[in-house]
């Protein structure tokens, strides 16, 4: 049984239907990335998992519980933890007072903490008593994936990581997913870059206009089947 998966997965915005029966699964230890272009609906797809959006319909399943009705807050504490596109960080507060948040709602024993997250971007710990504006794009980025990491969770959600960041700090941003693995939590990565996506992933899922369009492992993939299922058949 997958660890996490939608069945059938809807999603409006009022009248504006975004999504149209989504099925993915999330299978233990896995990385998954979901790609495809603006609008396709992937960010609706992680606001729909993670409890953000809810549609009423018992649509998504974690470790053999239906969450589709739980709230955000509930999700979090089941131990799904997302990286929202954006960074979201609270620029008042400092770096380690922006990771500390991140511990509401925590599983105890698990993996992560302050030392822990520091020696994965150890730039955060020279960095930690800096007000979050004070930072790098890239390391915004790190204290965002640091603060999903300190509620210890089974299951992190990355929305467009990348975005807006050079390929060598995207490079380091991406070296830090092995370890995150190792120490017990699957993926689910949002990505425009179909190349990042297709070395990082597992399996890889296409998206366009709120459908499923492919997917597969990336060696199966063909470039041309991704195209289409990426911008439509010619
Ligand atoms: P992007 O890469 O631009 O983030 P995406 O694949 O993540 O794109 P979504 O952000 O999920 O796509 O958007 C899916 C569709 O839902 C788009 O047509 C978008 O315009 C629409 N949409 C997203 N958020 C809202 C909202 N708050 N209100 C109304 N429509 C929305």
């Amino acid at each position: 049984m997958a660890l996490l998966s939608t069945h059938d997965l809807t999603a409006h915005y009022g009248d504006f239907q975004a999504l149209f029966g989504v099925d993915i699964d999330l299978n233990d230890g896995e990385t998954i990335a979901i790609i495809g272009a603006n609008g396709a609906g992937k960010t609706t797809l992680m606001r729909s998992i993670a409890g953000v959006l809810i549609n009423g319909r018992d649509t998504v399943s974690f470790n053999g519980d239906a969450i589709g009705n739980a709230t955000a807050d509930a999700i979090m504490a089941m131990g799904v933890a997302m990286v929202p596109e954006g960074r979201r960080l609270f620029p008042s507060l400092s770096v380690e007072e922006n990771l500390l948040i991140g511990t509401y709602g925590r599983k105890n024993g698990g993996h992560w903490n302050l030392d822990t997250v520091y020696d994965l971007f150890p730039i955060l710990k020279e960095r930690r008593n800096n007000p979050g504006t004070a930072l790098s794009g890239g390391q915004q980025q790190m204290v965002a994936i640091g603060r999903a990491l300190m509620s210890n969770p089974r299951v992190l959600l990355c929305d467009e990581i990348s975005l807006g960041l050079a390929p060598v700090v995207i490079r380091d941003i991406y070296k830090a997913v092995p370890k995150i693995k190792e120490a017990g939590a699957s993926l689910i990565v949002v990505e425009q870059d179909i190349g990042q996506a297709m070395q990082v992933a597992d399996r890889v899922y296409c998206m366009m206009e709120g459908r499923v369009t492919l997917s597969g492992t990336p060696a199966t993939l063909s470039r041309d089947a991704i195209h289409d299922a990426y911008f439509g058949a010619a």
